[in-house]
């Protein structure tokens, strides 16, 4: 497999009042494609900060990341960056919100709406399509959400805790939904997270980061026996624990 996207000796050091902060510190890895990963580390660690730097937002203090072999210089369309909140418009209806990248990026056309469209359909979001956020479940907004990060066709998908807003039942169903539209569009995927569980039940490979100054720690394939089980599935299986339980070790000590 090849790796898309390549992050290599990145560290970021801020200037803040009282002297400076250094957020990461020497952060390499790379995602093949196709892949769901994830980087888990305690609050305030860099995981957002790395999040920025591969999307192009911030230039880091050293290192550089590469999407296919092309160093990351400004935002770049192949990225998709998915927060916690939705950051829909309220005054939008949710076809206004689903085309609103399209719109900005000037890409709006038939071909593009009727990706869009396509979308919404097949994500059962179609007959809401008058309808205003507001009219919606949280999780039915971040599927709107979702959808409008992916009428742009981003090759690599970004999410930072982007669950994390939601409820504990919500977020469930919203992981398994998620889930299952990102291997079903073949998105790569890099996801960063606080919680181990969430991690665990979506990823194909969790990197550890430690406190700050942040470096890897570990990196885990996440491998269960039964191979294409969903993220819920996951959960409830008995290898689930051992990961947790590893990952929570790596974490607390
Ligand atoms: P996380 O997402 O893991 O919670 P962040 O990446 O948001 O952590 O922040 C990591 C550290 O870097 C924090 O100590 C934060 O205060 C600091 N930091 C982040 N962005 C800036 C900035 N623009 N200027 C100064 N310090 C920053
Ligand atoms: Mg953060």
């Amino acid at each position: 497999m090849d790796a898309i996207l390549k992050v290599d000796r990145v560290s970021q050091t801020y200037q803040a009042r009282n002297g400076e902060v250094t957020a990461i510190e020497n952060v390499s890895f790379q995602v093949n494609e196709g892949e769901f990963i994830s980087i888990v580390g305690p609050s305030g660690c860099g995981k957002s900060t790395l999040l920025s730097i591969i999307a192009g937002l911030e230039q880091p203090t050293h290192g550089a990341v590469r999407i296919e072999g092309e160093p990351v210089n400004g935002i770049s369309g192949q990225i998709g960056y998915m927060l916690q909140k939705d950051n829909l418009l309220d005054w939008r209806t949710i076809w206004r919100n689903a085309t609103l990248g399209l719109e900005i990026r000037g890409m709006l056309d038939e071909g593009s709406r009727e990706r869009t469209m396509k979308l919404l359909k097949t994500y059962e979001l179609y007959e809401f399509r008058n309808k205003y956020p507001s009219q919606l479940s949280g999780g039915m907004r971040q599927r709107a959400a979702l959808i409008r990060t992916l009428a742009v066709n981003p090759q690599i998908l970004l999410l930072d805790e982007a669950f994390s807003a939601l409820d504990y039942q919500t977020r469930l169903t919203v992981t398994d939904d998620i889930y299952r539209i990102l291997k079903r569009e073949g998105k790569t995927t890099l996801m960063v997270t606080h919680d181990i569980p969430e991690a665990i039940s979506m990823s194909d490979r969790i990197i550890v980061l430690s406190a700050r100054p942040s470096v890897v720690k570990a990196v885990h394939q996440v491998a269960f026996d039964q191979p294409g089980l969903s993220p819920l599935q996951r959960r409830n299986n008995p290898q689930f624990s051992r990961y947790f339980n590893l990952i929570w070790k790596e974490l607390n000590q």
